[in-house]
């Protein structure tokens, strides 16, 4: 399915949760969601019934949209995280937070997912000094994610690295601020992702 161009607050609507597509503006009053937290659309307070697989496919849904991907890069994320020893709902979500615009992100070089995407497509991203522009990129444990020295005086990096302090920082990552570049001390665990997110129902989708 091709990437979506619309209106991205629609969809923290749909999805009935606030999934912070949209940097500061999320935690402002400003908030789509805050203001009108039902569906979009005409019928979007009409009653439904939801079936079992209506639940799967909105957190299916749910997941993707947070992270940004489209149907075929988050089912081959699927595949992937299938493939790996474990839970396969965990390890989803740990491969989605290990990519390097999430990364990008969560230490702070961006306010949105969406942003970082941009930026390191923009070659302003380094991993252990080596330019790396595929937003996809896995990130390993003591990896050193930088942005590139040319690149520290854009005045979108530093207001974003002020944003840093309102969402924190996960712990398995360490942020060298004067730096600007952060170290994966450690891979993800479940308890580190806050987001309102049921990965067994996505299981149960995609094993239909
Ligand atoms: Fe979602 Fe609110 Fe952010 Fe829009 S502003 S993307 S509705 S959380």
């Amino acid at each position: 399915m091709a990437k979506y161009t619309g209106a991205v607050c629609r969809l923290c609507r749909r999805e009935n949760t606030k999934l912070f597509l949209k940097g500061d503006r999320c935690y402002s009053d400003k908030c789509a969601y805050d203001r009108k937290s039902y569906p979009p659309g005409q019928h979007g307070q009409r009653r439904t019934k939801v079936t079992d697989y209506a639940l799967q496919l909105r957190e299916k849904q749910k997941v993707k949209r947070i992270y940004g991907l489209t149907e075929s890069q988050f089912h081959l994320t699927f595949k992937h995280a299938e493939r790996q020893k474990g839970i396969t709902g965990t390890n989803l979500l740990v491969l989605l937070e290990r990519r390097l615009d999430n990364v990008v992100f969560r230490l702070g070089f961006a306010n949105s997912r969406s942003q970082a995407r941009q930026m390191v497509n923009h070659g302003h991203i380094t991993i252990n000094g080596r330019k790396v522009d595929i937003p996809s990129a896995l990130v390993s444990m003591g990896d050193v994610v930088s942005v590139r020295e040319k690149s520290r005086k854009m005045a979108v990096i530093i207001d974003s690295m002020e944003a840093v302090a309102r969402r924190g920082l996960p712990q398995w990552l360490d942020l060298e601020k004067e730096k600007f570049s952060g170290v994966v001390k450690s891979y993800p665990v479940r308890e580190d992702l806050t987001m309102p997110m049921q990965e067994q129902l996505v299981v149960e989708l995609y094993s239909k």
